[in-house]
């Protein structure tokens, strides 16, 4: 498989080359120049990982033997607390909930980033050389990557959350991992501050050259792609139907791995995004308007985005994989700070994609209403999702995504449902570890420097 970038159609770059890197040099995003057809039968009776060896492989075959990513795969899940992994249950008929929570950092972002630090091992081990890992996280990516990497020596690991802006437990996750490879920086400044300067300190000349800077955001393919085993593995459980899913978005990755089932033949029916008030999906995807917002910060900080990175995947997808076009959308958006889209892409976005937005009251109601009915609790930026599936009166088949485990946002649980939910022995344990984290301003160049002075 050949990858080409959003920004300029005619790349041809192997698996490898596109592994440790998350944007292409021209500041587009990497796919596959064509989707590898997969054959539903065949996947039916095997584990999670074998599922997962039949989706991967066709993506990486140039560049890991079958047998490599299957002990990769092995290696990745066997710390999953779920003998499913990624079980789905049903609420009530045709209503589904596939479960995200069951890796080391409790949410759906271990999926991917356990997959990507064993992979990047074994490559490491193929290629010996000393890698920098630079990533922004609005909360659960930062945790999921410092899990992943903290073992490996070779990796230093540099993430950056908006300063007192991720829930305490989120914070806590991070910031104890007591390893010399480990470094937290709290920015002063909300999560698309904190994205925008990765984003510019992957492009500079000068760190490239001091070290091999590797994207773990989601922007990074090699996570889309595990992410989207878990589509196929709740087909295998429901078997039998086209399912419409719900998922609750913020960088628009985990949907995208949706998306990307669908292209390998998987009977999607419909997509459903679902958001907090930070609406700037839904305002694409219903009206083709893209405008510079204001993060709004909620109590499902995950989703606390107002530019939705991967969106411009689905930009190059909608635009009939027209490179130009993209360029032409972004340079405009980036010197106006807002572009429409025609109503035939804003067709074909709706084609394939639902959208729909709630506020933080609605969230707490939704998760008050689910345990009452059903006696599940779940977190916030679940309920995004879940408010969708309980308003559902039709014979089709939903299924909603747990993303996050609910004990990691107790506060907002205790608001709704007047009780806290019973937290994990790993988790509650952290509360007596000392934090290690750097305080910065927004100020791109102090972040630069910290990471000169640091790698
Ligand atoms: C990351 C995250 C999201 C958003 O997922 P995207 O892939 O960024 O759209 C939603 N919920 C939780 C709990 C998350 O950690």
């Amino acid at each position: 498989m050949k990858y080409l970038s959003t920004r300029d159609n005619s790349l041809k770059k192997s698996f490898n080359e596109i592994l440790y890197q998350g944007l292409s040099k021209d500041g587009g995003l990497y796919l596959p120049v064509e989707w590898p057809n997969i054959d539903i039968h065949n996947l039916e009776n095997k584990s999670y990982e074998d599922v997962a060896l039949e989706i991967i492989f066709p993506f990486v075959k140039e560049n890991f033997s079958k047998g490599e990513l299957q002990n990769i795969l092995n290696e990745s899940y066997s710390t999953f607390s779920h003998e499913k992994k990624a079980p789905v249950k049903e609420l009530q008929t045709n209503k589904y909930i596939l479960e995200l929570i069951y890796g080391p950092t409790y949410a759906f972002k271990d999926y991917a980033l356990q997959f990507l630090g064993k992979l990047f091992s074994y490559s490491l081990i193929k290629n010996p050389k000393k890698i920098t890992v630079l990533g922004a996280t609005s909360g659960d990516t930062g945790s999921a990557a410092i899990h992943a990497f903290k073992t490996n020596q070779d990796i230093n690991v540099f993430i950056l959350h908006p300063h007192g802006k991720v829930s305490p437990m989120q914070q806590k996750q991070m910031t104890t991992v007591n390893e010399e490879n480990i470094f937290n920086i709290a920015i002063e400044g909300n999560f698309d501050d904190c994205q925008k300067i990765v984003k510019t300190l992957f492009i500079d000349d000068e760190i490239q050259n001091k070290t091999s800077l590797t994207a773990i955001n989601s922007i990074n393919w090699a996570r889309l792609i595990a992410q989207v085993v878990y589509y196929f593995w709740s087909h295998l459980q429901i078997k039998n139907k086209d399912i419409n899913f719900i998922v609750p978005s913020g960088n628009f990755g985990n949907i995208f791995s949706a998306y990307v089932a669908k292209k390998m033949g998987l009977p999607i029916n419909r997509l459903h995004v679902a958001t907090n008030k930070n609406d700037i999906l839904k305002s694409i995807i219903t009206h083709g308007q893209m405008n510079k917002k204001i993060v709004s910060q909620t109590f499902s900080p995950s989703m606390d985005i107002q530019i939705s990175s991967n969106f411009e995947r689905q930009m190059f997808e909608s635009f009939d994989r027209d490179s130009n076009q993209v360029n032409n959308a972004f340079n405009e958006f980036n010197k106006t700070g807002s572009y429409q889209f025609s109503s035939s892409v804003i067709d074909n976005f709706k084609k394939i994609y639902d959208a729909s937005s709630i506020n933080d009251d609605e969230t707490l109601d939704t998760i008050s209403k689910i345990f009452k009915k059903y006696n599940y609790i779940s977190d916030p930026h679940t309920a995004t999702g879940f408010k969708l599936l309980m308003d559902k009166n039709d014979d089709e088949t939903w299924v909603s995504l747990a993303c996050a485990h609910p004990a990691k946002f107790n506060t907002a649980v205790e608001k709704a449902i007047g009780k806290a939910t019973d937290i994990p022995i790993e988790l509650s344990n952290l509360f007596d570890k000392k934090e290690n984290m750097t305080i910065l301003p927004n100020n791109i160049q102090e972040v630069k420097n910290y990471l000169l002075q640091n790698i």
